[in-house]
């Protein structure tokens, strides 16, 4: 395994435009970025702090797993994000390790990033993604 750091955390909002002043007014963050991921139906923002990152997650459609993971459990941490060199090399050891993957390969997320997530039930409760930065 080849972990960094943690590159952000994804937070499940109703409506970013509610959302991002409370990180901008209150904490003093400016929001960097907003980007539709469209596979996921999901809008996001982003706000940097430090070497990781808030990722917050608006519904674009009911049935997209933000909808639905706000009308089971409402706003809140939606999946922790760490950084990791060589990200299918990862997930080809935690297969092996028994640890059950949603994405065996990984796919395109936000930021253009290389994102692959580990399913809560090996993880004691934490969507878990792991992400590559495969750009730079
Ligand atoms: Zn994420």
């Amino acid at each position: 395994m080849n972990l960094s750091h943690i590159e952000h955390v994804g937070i499940a909002v109703k409506s970013l435009e509610e959302a991002i002043p409370f990180w901008e007014e209150k904490l003093g963050l400016k929001c960097y970025k907003i980007e539709e991921v469209k596979e996921q139906k999901v809008k996001t923002a982003f706000f940097q702090i430090g070497q990781s990152k808030i990722e917050l997650l608006e519904s674009t459609d009911p049935d997209g797993p933000i909808g639905k993971f706000i009308e089971k459990k409402g706003e809140g941490i939606h999946h922790l994000a760490i950084a990791v060199k060589d990200i299918q090399q990862n997930l080809t050891e935690l297969d092996e390790k028994d640890v059950l993957l949603i994405d065996k390969t990984p796919r395109k997320g936000a930021e253009g990033l290389d994102i692959a997530f580990v399913h809560p039930k090996s993880t004691h409760g934490v969507l878990l993604e792991l992400c590559e930065n495969n750009n730079r």
